[in-house]
């Protein structure tokens, strides 16, 4: 029979932490806490195989399910001395989801269940504390209400309707907090809320604490479907199927007074990665208190004095589970009646800065290798050590005028300015119309996401370090600035006040994630640390810590990675920046991107509108000094690296003016009439440009056009050389589907540099090679790889011709296409590996079969993507190309790939390895 329920409790449980597929990470760590031998209260996993077959059977559950869950409480009622329904004595749940991964706030949660007018009757003479009884069922009721009974705001702007009732109670007691209500208060709250819940969506409230279960474990299981769980689960890539467990377990009360209370934690600081105790409590509260941020939190060192027990038992445990799970950990806690108990612990998340700072010293201490350290920093992560920091001149000034408007808790590092808006909808939407927003809200909640994920940076009234904006916006990486208490927002008016100053929807703000300064208006960013070292150069590395972290990283991820990592830069500053930041060739260098330079383009278009070869060679004779000044640029610039330079490729209207005074401009510059340029422009125009005259057919229909840009591209490397800088040009010739094609551009090539090398007396190595980027160049890669001495895989090209979706006009359709699934991200973004990398597979096995040295590389947009370049490493090829600023990002995803090879590489790669490296001296990438 199958099992589906996972009991744990007095000190045993039946499961394990690597049992996250099954139960779910809260369940397999309560379950490893439990092994462990630390605190934790009674209960059971139901396991995410239930999830599957009640999606899968109309949402019912298993024959079985109904007696495991039985049995299991019995369990739990004998480890605790409670029993479920009992007024003398009752047990009282919990019911979590619990996914495999952490999905914080997004999926649904019932506290206090088995509380009815008779158990909570009972359950005050036992306690002898109505109070706390009342306020327990009070919340019960009002969790139920709202998760399983379906009574919640309908509009955006409405307010959360048992929030109304509470505020109306205290509004006719004259009391301002939860706290000042009286028992009595929360009793008649449990009433009202239950008149609401039957008024308003005809459901009764069911005193059965089986009812209740079950009604809870359907909630959280149907809770995975919700729309903010399924927008989660796309931002971060979790798969459907996975589904969730439901975690049931014994209730520990942090609201039985002044001796009780409620935390979390992280065992680090998870915005700086600084190894001290983070976190926050609130005495006489429970869980959500903490975390919905409704009410502001004390720092945890301040237990350390009001109670140095149990902040020493804290402490403790701290340790130990830093020790076993040898990670940063964000732990949940409660203390009842001055006993400490664990209630969740999970791998916390952090900001990028901490997943460095956390990694590296983890590394220092020897609690993890360096492999480990690389596999716990995400490749995109390091995106947020390149953004810009307020620029801090610029922002005293704004303080000495007064702009100041509060300070909050620094909850994500960074600089963001944007216009206000005070609800997640309109993020989103002033998004789409090309704004920048700060989304400022009271505080946020899971709905909140998609608008958090549009907004620039987050700034909350309420709430701590731990609140849901903080540990979302560290996620997400998005600046944050969380709990400035001082804003007086007003969602009806959408304006709030602060400083004395009102801030109305659509006024600029700027927030600092990294002080939790909040100003009136834009103030200048500048250059983070690592750029201001590696870019810039205004600082001294050993002044910049977070940069010689980012350096350590660097380093272990070169000693791993397999890939080469070159850059696309056609710039020499491009091309030096890409240096910095460790790029080791160019892969791409797109000469049309240099015929937009100062004087090329007056040329250019002269060469394109050419009536006769003559001219057009005239023409050409002028841009040739053009070009090679740029090509010895870039030679210099790159000091002996490869670059791969590509001949000319796009559509030549691309480059042709097409209003009219341009045009008249142009003629009188070439001495033609007006209506003759007209006429040349309107000659260029193509139904379907980019399936048109471009890439080789470009050289081959004008040869002229390949030799002058052959002999740019070898004159430079012959002057270069000549000064005693190394040069490694390699001529690219795109969009090659037939063999006859690259021979009839590489004879060009060829001649052209054997004849330069006779003029300038100055010898030097070339490479002649091809971009594969249309279907028909992959599947005759063993006739092309007899001519080309190096593929590139030009995915960008590749992707909209193997997809038949045209790179341009793909935006309407593709992120719906995305939103139901057919493609799982936007394949321009991430290489499709089932259709698009199918053909470079081809690719490069026939092309190696015919010459088995020969380099593979990737140019397309994929080049910097972190699961492109996984795959990029699991097919063999030599290197990646990307922008300058994603080299440090396929820098670390190589070496993740490296890491998570379980295969050794194969024999052919290996041996092509070898034989790349011998017969160029292992020099070349
Ligand atoms: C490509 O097609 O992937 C490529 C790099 O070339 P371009 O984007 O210039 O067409
Ligand atoms: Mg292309």
């Amino acid at each position: 029979m199958k099992k589906y329920v996972y009991f744990f409790g007095n000190g045993r449980a039946e499961g394990r932490a690597e049992m996250k597929g099954l139960l779910g990470g809260k369940g397999a760590n309560l379950a490893e806490m439990t092994n462990i031998k630390l605190p934790v209260p009674a209960g059971f996993t139901i396991s995410t195989e239930v999830c599957t077959y009640y999606y899968a059977s109309k949402r019912t559950y298993p024959r079985t399910l109904r007696n495991e869950v039985k049995t299991a409480l019995r369990k739990v009622e004998s480890a605790m001395g409670t029993k479920f329904g009992d007024p003398k004595n009752p047990l009282l749940v919990s019911v979590r989801s619990g996914a495999r991964a952490s999905m914080p706030g997004m999926m649904d949660t019932i506290l206090n269940l088995g509380l009815s007018d008779r158990v909570a009757a009972g359950l005050v003479k036992k306690t002898g504390n109505p109070r706390f009884v009342y306020d327990s069922y009070r919340r019960f009721v009002q969790m139920y209400g709202d998760v399983v009974l379906g009574l919640k705001p309908v509009h955006k702007d409405e307010i959360d309707p048992f929030e109304v009732i509470i505020e109306e109670k205290k509004k006719s007691r004259g009391v301002h907090l939860d706290t000042d209500l009286t028992a009595e208060d929360m009793l008649d709250l449990v009433v009202r809320f239950k008149a609401a819940i039957k008024e308003k969506t005809g459901h009764s409230f069911p005193e059965d604490p089986l009812e209740q279960l079950w009604g809870a474990v359907g909630a959280v299981f149907g809770s995975w479907n919700n729309d903010r769980a399924i927008a989660y689960r796309k931002m971060y890539d979790i798969p459907e199927s996975w589904g969730t467990a439901v975690n049931i377990q014994s209730m520990v009360f942090g609201n039985m007074g002044e001796d009780s209370g409620t935390g979390v934690a992280f065992t680090r600081d998870a915005a700086t990665g600084e190894n001290l105790f983070y976190g926050e409590y609130l005495m006489n509260a429970q869980g959500e208190d903490v975390v919905a941020g409704t009410r502001t939190p004390l720092p945890i060192s301040h237990l350390a004095e009001q109670n140095p027990k149990i902040y020493g038992q804290l402490d403790k445990i701290r340790k130990t589970l830093e020790k076993h799970y040898r990670d940063m950990m964000d732990i949940e806690f409660t203390i009842q009646q001055g006993k400490l108990y664990m209630l969740q612990c999970r791998v916390g998340k952090r900001t990028a800065f901490a997943a460095i700072k956390i990694a590296v010293d983890m590394v220092a201490e020897k609690l993890i290798s360096d492999k480990e350290a690389l596999s716990r920093i995400e490749p995109d992560q390091l995106n947020q050590l390149l953004r810009p920091v307020f620029d801090l001149k610029e922002k005293e000034g704004a303080i000495k005028e007064g702009r100041l408007l509060a300070k909050g808790l620094n909850a994500g590092p960074g600089a963001a300015s944007g216009r206000v808006v005070f609800n997640a909808p309109d993020a989103e939407e002033w998004k789409r119309r090309g704004e920048a927003v700060i989304l400022t809200r009271i505080e946020t909640s899971p709905e909140d996401i998609k608008g958090m994920d549009a907004a620039e940076g987050i700034l909350t009234a309420r709430g701590g370090m731990t609140s849901h904006a903080a540990l979302v916006a560290r996620q997400m990486g998005k600046v944050c600035v969380a709990g400035c208490s001082a804003l007086e927002i007003d969602y009806t008016t959408h304006t709030m006040r602060a400083n004395g100053k009102v801030i109305n929807e659509g006024d600029w703000i700027s927030i600092d994630g990294t002080t939790g300064e909040v100003l009136q208006g834009k103030v200048a960013t500048k250059a983070s640390e690592v750029l201001q070292v590696l870019i810039d150069r205004t600082l001294d590395p050993k002044q910049a810590p977070i940069y010689q972290e980012y350096a350590k990283v660097m380093v272990w991820a070169d000693k791993y990675r397999r890939l080469k990592i070159r850059t696309n830069a056609d710039q020499p500053d491009q091309a030096t920046n890409a240096i910095a930041f460790g790029a080791e060739g160019i892969g791409l260098c797109r000469t049309e991107h240099m015929f937009f330079g100062e004087g090329k383009i007056g040329p250019m278009r002269e060469m394109i509108l050419a009536d006769t070869e003559e001219d057009r060679k005239r023409a050409l004779a002028k841009l040739l000094p053009l070009q090679r000044a740029d090509f010895e640029g870039i030679f210099e610039a790159m000091n002996g690296r490869p670059v791969t330079i590509r001949t000319i490729d796009p559509p030549l209207h691309e480059f042709v003016p097409h209003e009219e005074p341009a045009q008249r401009q142009l003629a009188a510059q070439m001495g033609i009439s007006y209506e003759k340029v007209r006429q040349r422009v309107e000659g260029l125009h193509e139904f379907n440009p980019m399936l048109g005259f471009r890439g080789c057919r470009l050289g081959i229909i004008f040869p002229e056009i390949t030799e002058m840009q052959s002999r740019a591209i070898f004159e430079a490397a012959a002057n270069v050389k000549s000064r005693g800088i190394k040069v490694e040009p390699e001529v690219m010739i795109p969009l090659v589907g037939n063999i006859k094609e690259l021979a009839h551009q590489e004879k060009i090539v060829r001649r052209v540099a054997s004849e330069v090398m006779a003029e300038k007396k100055v010898k030097f190595n070339y490479l002649v090679g091809t971009m594969i980027e249309i279907p028909r160049g992959a599947l005759t890669a063993d006739e092309i790889a007899t001519v080309a001495e190096f593929f590139s895989f030009g995915t960008n090209d590749l992707t909209q011709t193997t997809l038949g979706v045209s790179r341009d006009d793909a935006g309407r359709f593709l992120i719906p296409y995305v939103e139901k699934e057919i493609y799982p991200k936007d394949p321009f973004e991430v290489l499709d590996r089932v259709g698009v990398g199918s053909l470079m597979k081809i690719a490069i096995e026939k092309g190696r079969t015919v010459r088995p040295t020969l380099k593979v590389g990737i140019c397309g947009e994929h080049g910097g993507d972190p699961s492109s370049v996984e795959f990029c490493h699991q097919i063999n090829q030599n290197y990646v190309s990307c922008s300058p600023f994603r080299v440090p990002i396929a820098r670390l995803a190589a070496a993740r790939a490296a890491l998570s090879d379980t295969a050794a590489p194969s024999k052919a790669a290996k041996s092509v390895k070898a034989k790349t490296k011998k017969r160029r001296g292992g020099k070349r990438s």
